[in-house]
């Protein structure tokens, strides 16, 4: 074989392994780069790549694949890391293996090794198998599997210029690793049998022979369809194939997947060496026992959640928005109003900072202290590995109305942001789950609408913030829950797809990934409110400054209000048929801060307060939780649904739905109210 002597060429690495290995904490020790690390499927559906940091001088590409557990293309994650591992031909495969979790591991390491490119396995997690006492004999192991192995740890970055050294030498060397037989005796004599007859066939790309005779076997229907053979050269292969008769419970590929476990299990048990019994229970373990029972699992979700609002949401998230707004509005706000008054400034140019971009962006900013407070708990939540649980807890309720386990990634990330969370359901099979996954997940509350709450909450409801602001979020899940039920037994009826995940080991959540998190969520929200906030806010501010003949008049004259009282009274029967609420909506539609500042701005100082009731404004945050997303969702969902007709429906419905349900709760309302007092 050939040697790659070009030390100029960009050389193509991948990063394969298991979900949860810590392939995206390569890649960004690797790259520099700052992927989110997530310990659930489906935060790595996309490949990513970047160049090599330090790649002793030379010029290394490194793609991160999605996490897998096999080469069988059943899931998006298997297809999209297959496709790319066979298409694309990569120059060196890094396989990534967790140590602490051999066996699994390696399953996906036999077939990657059958696809005989350069392979070099990257140990990963060598400090939590040394914490553990245990032991790897890896020079055995490299001999065993005839790959190089290289001890690393991604996250503590020891290991990785070792790395990147076997990496360039691989390339250089130009080797593809030979093939060991795994096989039993009997498989492998028919498995060379099937090469033998792709050799006479002459149909095949060679340095694969070993893959795709095993496809051949097991019956992949990819790789037969792939070879577009005759009858007579089907014929031939299987005739040998057919050599292993197989019964109904058993079939070819379990024969395979059989094969390579029995292998695994024979060199590991050498190569491993365990300081605990097998039967230890890890503190995980422990933890797990009771935080994913049968009884306790769910309200045990419910009370975290429960607290974490409480503490958002409650005294201490109070504390800190307090403090922020007495900065933006006392502070910069009062600062701003003296200099433009010591330098003279018009009125309109005073109302405009003043009332306009200080009362709606900075009554906005004010909220985010308490948002990223809210985003660090959940950060922590994740990542310490309790959201898997969570995930793991919901799988078996989302089945209930339909739907798998898969929807709760995409429907947890809408507690973010509708966008991203609308482009993870990539992951789901099926074409009807994922549209059913859209319909439903922009009622998973979205952060930008928190601050709509908090406006809320902080003149109506000081007292019971946290209670309310939970109620508005289960009743948006509920919501989600009775469209799954509608669409699921009507017009989205279909077969669930299994889900398989596994539960990572707790693990104390490094403060990098925690800032990285909060600051994702901090840099959006700081870019929204620097463009459509601010532009909003000067737009509302100039629509309900003037007339239409361009004169400043008091706001019940202004173009605005016009505008606003032309939809007003369709909210009539919601208990908010005030011009200024029905703009606010309006404005939500560019991004759901705007209703926060919009209202901001239309009431200044704190007459909001006199123009809701308790109930109206509890009705005007329902409607505000579940209508239509902002246009940035509508078009991840346009683009994601690839369909005008079911981008509409979704609009259409959630309006509706808002509208209903919201007009429910107040003309509920009053009739209990009413009764009340008779
Ligand atoms: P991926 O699913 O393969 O992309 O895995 P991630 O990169 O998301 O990592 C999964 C988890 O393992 C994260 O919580 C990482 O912080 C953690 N992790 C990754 N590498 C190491 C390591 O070398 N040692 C330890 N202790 N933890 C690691
Ligand atoms: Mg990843």
């Amino acid at each position: 074989m050939e040697s790659n002597q070009d030390k100029n060429k960009t050389i193509n690495v991948v990063l394969a392994g298991n979900p949860n290995c810590g392939k995206t904490t390569l890649f960004n020790q690797l790259t520099g780069s700052k992927q989110y690390v997530g310990n659930w499927p489906g935060v790595t559906v996309e490949k990513k790549s970047g160049k090599v940091k330090n790649s002793l001088g030379r010029d290394i590409e490194v793609v991160d694949l999605p996490g897998i557990y096999s080469l069988s293309p059943y899931t998006p994650e298997e297809i999209v890391t297959r496709n790319c591992l066979l298409n694309d031909d990569p120059d060196v495969i890094i396989d990534i293996i967790d140590a602490t979790n051999l066996e699994r591991n390696l399953y996906l390491t036999t077939q990657l090794a059958e696809l005989a490119r350069p392979i070099v396995i990257a140990l990963n997690m060598c400090d939590l198998l040394e914490k553990n006492g245990d032991k790897i004999d890896i020079p055995f192991l490299e001999k065993q599997l005839g790959i190089p192995i290289v001890p690393i740890s991604a996250s503590k970055n020891t290991g990785i210029d070792k790395l990147v050294e076997k990496v360039a030498e691989l390339y250089d060397n130009g080797k593809y690793v030979p093939v060991k037989n795994i096989y039993s005796y009997e498989v492998d004599r028919i498995l060379r049998e099937i090469e033998d007859a792709l050799e006479d066939i002459k149909q095949h790309s060679y340095h694969r022979k070993r893959w795709t005779a095993v496809k051949l076997f097991e019956g992949d229907k990819v790789t037969w369809n792939h070879y577009n053979f005759t009858d007579k050269q089907k014929e031939h292969i299987n005739l040998h194939v057919d050599e292993i008769h197989t019964s109904k419970n058993v079939d070819r590929e379990m024969i395979i997947a059989d094969e390579r476990y029995k292998y695994i299990c024979s060199i590991t048990q050498k190569a491993v060496t365990r300081k605990r019994p097998a039967d230890y229970l890890s503190v995980s373990d422990k933890i797990d026992k009771v935080v994913t029972n049968r009884f306790f699992a769910l309200p045990f979700f419910l009370l975290v959640m429960l607290m974490v609002f409480a503490v958002t949401f409650g005294t201490p998230g109070t504390l800190l928005r307090d403090g922020a707004t007495y900065l933006i509005t006392d502070v910069l706000g009062g600062g701003l109003e003296s200099l433009l008054v010591s330098v003279n400034a018009s009125a309109w140019a005073q109302s405009l900072v003043i009332d306009g971009i200080i009362a709606g962006v900075g009554s906005v900013i004010s909220f985010l202290p308490q948002i990223m407070l809210l985003f660090t708990l959940l950060s922590l939540l994740e990542d310490s590995g309790y959201m898997s649980r969570a995930a793991f807890i919901m799988d078996k309720l989302l089945r209930y109305i339909g739907l798998s386990g898969r929807a709760f990634v995409p429907m947890l990330m809408g507690f973010g942001c509708t966008v991203p969370a609308v482009l993870a359901t990539r992951t789901l099979e099926n074409q009807k789950d994922k549209r059913l996954t859209i319909l439903i997940t922009p009622f998973m509350s979205c952060s930008a609408k928190m601050p709509v709450y908090l406006l809320f909450i902080s003149y109506f409801f000081p007292d019971c913030g946290p209670l309310v602001i939970f109620g508005i979020y289960i009743l948006g899940m509920v919501v989600a829950v009775l469209t799954a039920l509608l669409f699921k037994n009507t017009i989205l009826k279909g077969k669930n797809a299994p889900f398989v995940m596994e539960l990572p080991p707790y693990r104390m959540p490094s403060p990098k990934s925690l800032w990285l998190h909060v600051w994702d969520r901090l840099k959006d929200f700081l870019v929204r409110a620097g463009t459509v906030l601010l532009g909003a806010s000067i737009l509302i501010w100039f629509l309900q400054s003037f007339n239409f003949s361009m004169q400043m008049v008091s706001p019940d004259e202004s173009m605005l209000a016009s505008i606003g009282k032309f939809i007003a009274p369709v909210f009539s029967i919601c208990g908010f048929g005030d011009w200024r609420a029905s703009v606010s909506l309006v404005t939500g539609i560019a991004a759901k801060e705007s209703v926060a500042s919009t209202l901001a701005v239309l009431y200044p100082g704190a007459s909001l307060a006199s123009a809701f009731t308790p109930l109206s404004a509890f009705s005007f945050l329902v409607f505000v939780m579940l209508y239509t997303p902002c246009v940035a969702a509508l078009s991840a969902i346009h683009k994601e649904m690839g369909s005008a007709k079911w981008t509409a429906v979704t609009v259409v419905y959630q309006i509706f739905v808002a509208w209903l349900a919201s007009a429910l709760v107040f003309q509920i309302g009053t009739l209990i109210m009413n009764i009340g007092m008779m």
